[in-house]
């Protein structure tokens, strides 16, 4: 049976490198989400065979005990992707990185207190695996915490900013090599738990110490920490595919954080260390919320009369454009434009919305054709030659602030320069700043106007008003 469960094993590695692969491109990544989808059955049905195999009981108490576990498991999955709305998965990821962090911390502890019975006692190699699994799990753990209640909005996203926060970080980390010194030294649990205190007080820091914008390569870079977790988890149980598993995951969210960083110019390293090195960003500076001029309202006939002269229109969307499940009626306005022969394209900020892709996401399913999706870099250039832009929902990527103003909290993040096009509208329901916190000065410039309600019912008003398509 090992040597099925053994096989089995391989197999799941294998489809889950696949579904990476998948997963790299927009054409390819419902391929990989199910790839992905069937590894997983294939784990999950080796691990149920290994843990038969392997139980001290009675194999019928033991599928007895895996069968209880996974209907609890497989209700409480199956009601949160039932109820989960799609604006909520940003959040529902960072619970679910804080619960592969809580797992390394009890698979950690489970090792410590069983190392007796299965010979590992006084072994620096077992030693180190617990200590690091348990390190890295409560970092995981209540980095994720804070990582949920930002971006569920419980807590401000504006970064915590203690005095000398990086001496704290840094003798947080001194601590814990110390600890690591007298753990195996003695073996000892105070040692651990001491440790586990300070890597709980760690993982809150360093991400309470992170500003609203850089909040996405927080979140890919927990999401890096719970594979490596898992990978520490997969080292204590002995189990190859979670090693497997965790350092697939642990590497790919390392990636995305790199790649994340580099499209936001920030400092991987600085992230890393909880904003190491950023003294900007307090929120407090000139481009803090506050008025900041006047503004100038449309309604959605103008809008329509705007586009229908229109040649070129760019549509950049956000955050918003998720809240209002606005994309459906956007793909049906940009495919009456384009039919009546206007070029219409799309143009993404990498961070837009509160997911890595998540805008990517919202337009196929919408149906929107992916050769007129673009990225930020590939849209920029042509904005001074567009007619119209249409910001839907969008608010800090498309801010001005972060190239005009040194001080605001966002500075020197590249945005979409939609202010270079000849008219811009922007849809959003308020003056209302974005996720992190800054007032737009895109809001009060000669050719930006104000379409305020929700994006959704807006676009469709625009859809009624707009003359039928024509040939040009
Ligand atoms: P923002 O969060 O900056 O702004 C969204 C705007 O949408 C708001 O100003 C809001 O204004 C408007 N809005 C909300 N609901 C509606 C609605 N129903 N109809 C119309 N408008 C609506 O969005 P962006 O996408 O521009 O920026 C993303 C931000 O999130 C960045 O700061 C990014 O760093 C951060 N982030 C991104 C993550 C990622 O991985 N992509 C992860 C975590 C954070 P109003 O209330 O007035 O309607």
């Amino acid at each position: 049976m090992t040597s099925t469960a053994q096989a089995l094993y391989l197999l799941a590695a294998v489809l889950f490198v696949l579904s990476l692969a998948g997963l790299s491109k927009q054409s390819t990544a419902r391929r990989g989400t199910v790839l992905g989808m069937v590894g997983m059955a294939v784990a999950l049905a080796a691990t149920v065979l290994l843990s038969l195999e392997r139980s001290s009981r009675p194999v019928l108490v033991t599928g007895v005990l895996i069968a209880l576990v996974l209907a609890v498991g497989a209700t409480v999955g199956t009601w949160r992707a039932r109820s989960v709305e799609m604006t909520q998965m940003p959040e529902m990821i960072a619970v679910l990185h804080s619960f592969v962090g809580l797992a390394a911390v009890l698979v950690g502890y489970g090792s410590w207190l069983t190392a007796g019975t299965d010979g590992h006692r006084g072994d620096v190699v077992h030693g180190v695996e617990v200590y690091l699994g348990v390190l890295i799990g409560a970092v995981t753990f209540t980095g994720s915490v804070v990582a949920y209640l930002k971006l569920a909005a419980r807590i401000r996203t504006a970064p915590l900013m203690l005095p000398g926060r990086n001496v704290l970080n840094l003798a947080a980390l001194a601590a814990c090599v110390a600890l690591l010194a007298w753990f195996l030294a003695t073996d000892g649990v105070v040692p651990l738990l001491l440790m586990t205190v300070v890597a709980l007080a760690l993982g809150w820091h360093l991400v309470a110490s992170i500003g609203g914008g850089d909040m996405p390569v927080v979140v890919s870079m927990l999401n890096s920490y719970s594979g490596w977790a898992a990978a520490a988890a997969g080292f204590m149980l002995g189990n190859d595919l979670l090693i497997v598993t965790g350092a697939l995951v642990g590497s790919s969210g390392a990636i995305l954080s790199y790649l994340m960083c580099r499209a936001m110019n920030r400092s991987f390293v600085s992230v890393i260390l909880g904003g190491y090195g950023v003294e900007a960003g307090t929120g407090a500076g000139p481009g803090a919320a506050g008025p900041a001029g006047e503004h100038r309202e449309v309604s959605p006939a103008d809008v329509a009369a705007m586009l229908a002269a229109a040649r070129t229109v760019v549509v950049t969307p956000g955050y918003g454009m998720a809240v209002a499940k606005a994309q459906y009626p956007v793909a049906e306005l940009v495919s009456r434009l384009r039919a009546a022969g206007a070029d219409v394209r799309f143009g993404v900020h990498p961070v837009a919305g509160r997911l890595p892709g998540h805008m990517n996401v919202l337009l196929a399913e919408a149906r929107v054709p992916y050769d007129i999706v673009l990225e930020m870099d590939e849209v920029n250039d042509d904005l001074a030659e567009t007619d119209v832009v249409l910001v839907i929902g969008a608010n800090d990527t498309v801010n001005p602030a972060a190239l005009d103003d040194p001080d605001s909290p966002i500075a020197g993040m590249p945005v979409l320069e939609v202010w270079k096009a000849r008219q811009v509208v922007v849809f959003k329901r308020s003056m209302a700043t974005g996720y992190a916190g800054v007032q737009n000065p895109l809001f009060f410039r000669d050719n930006t106007a104000m379409l305020f309600g929700d994006a959704r019912t807006q676009v469709e008003a625009i859809l009624a008003a707009l003359p039928l398509p024509a040939t040009r």
